[in-house]
C-alpha cells in the first residue's frame, strides 16, 4: 500500500520515494504526495525525477485501493529511489476550489438545510449540487454567495482529525448523514473542520485558512431536477 502523505500534510510539494512497481505506464510508489482523482477532486499532475531525468505524471488514479501514477515515458524509469514532485500551482488551485465548496455547502446548509449531493473540482472552477434552494430567487442566491464570501474573508482555520467510525457516527447533524454513506468497511473517518461553521467527512486536500481561497463568483445556476440545484463557481 502506498503511504498517502497528502492526507497528513496537503502543503507537501514533493517527497523522496521508492518505485516499487512499474506496469506499462502505471508506476507504484511506497509513498506519494500525489492526490489520486476522487471525491470530486481532479487528479494531481507533476513529475517523477530519477537519474536527473524528469518524467511527466499525466494522471493519478486509485484502483482497487492501489495508487497508480500514469507516466508519459515509463521506459525511462526503473525500480528504486525517485523524487515525486507536484505541479504545485495546479494543486493549490484545486485546494482553493475544494475548500471553497466546503464553505458554500456550510452557508447553504445553515440557511436552507441544503445537503450536497455531488460536486466536481477543477483548478480553475468547481461545481456543487445542493438541495433545498430550487425556490430561491437569483437575488436570494446572490445574497448567500455574498455570505459565503464573507465567511472566506473571516479566515477560518481548516483542521483535520481522524475518528473511529462509531465516534463519527455519534456526532449529530450533517456529519452523521455523510458518514452513513461511507462504506461500512471504512473504520476510520477523516473529518475536515472549517472554523466553527462546518465539519465534514472528507478525504481531499484543503488550504490551511479560508482566506487563502480569496473571493469567488457564481458563474451559473442550473436546476438539475428532483429538487437539486447546481452552482458553478470560480475563485477570482
Ligand atoms: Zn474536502
Amino acid at each position: 500500500m502506498t503511504k498517502e502523505l497528502f492526507l497528513e500534510d496537503s502543503y507537501l510539494t514533493s517527497c523522496e520515494a521508492e518505485i516499487t512497481a512499474i506496469d506499462g505506464d502505471k508506476v507504484t510508489l511506497d509513498q506519494t504526495v500525489f492526490y489520486p482523482a476522487g471525491g470530486g477532486q481532479e487528479t494531481d499532475t507533476g513529475v517523477l525525477i530519477q537519474n536527473g531525468q524528469e518524467i511527466t505524471v499525466v494522471k493519478v488514479k486509485k484502483e482497487n485501493g492501489e495508487i497508480f501514477h500514469y507516466v508519459s515515458e515509463p521506459d525511462k524509469l526503473s525500480l528504486g529511489p525517485v523524487t515525486a514532485k507536484l505541479d504545485w500551482d495546479r494543486r493549490q488551485n484545486l485546494m482553493k476550489h475544494h475548500t471553497l465548496l466546503h464553505v458554500i455547502a456550510a452557508v447553504f446548509n445553515q440557511e436552507h438545510d441544503s445537503l450536497c449531493t455531488g460536486n466536481q473540482i477543477y483548478p480553475d472552477k468547481a461545481r456543487i449540487d445542493l438541495t433545498g434552494i430550487t425556490e430561491l430567487s437569483q437575488e436570494e442566491i446572490d445574497a448567500l454567495v455574498s455570505k459565503a464570501n464573507d465567511e472566506l474573508e473571516r479566515n477560518h482555520e481548516v483542521s483535520v482529525r481522524t475518528l473511529p467510525r462509531e465516534e463519527a457516527e455519534n456526532i449529530s447533524g450533517v456529519i452523521k448523514t455523510i458518514v452513513n454513506l461511507i462504506p461500512k468497511a471504512v473504520k476510520e473517518i477523516r473529518l475536515v473542520k472549517i472554523g466553527d461553521i462546518d465539519e465534514q467527512a472528507c478525504g481531499g486536500t484543503h488550504v490551511k485558512q479560508t482566506g487563502a481561497v480569496g473571493k469567488f463568483v457564481l458563474d451559473k445556476t442550473k436546476n438539475k431536477g428532483k429538487g437539486v440545484t447546481r452552482l458553478e463557481v470560480r475563485t477570482i
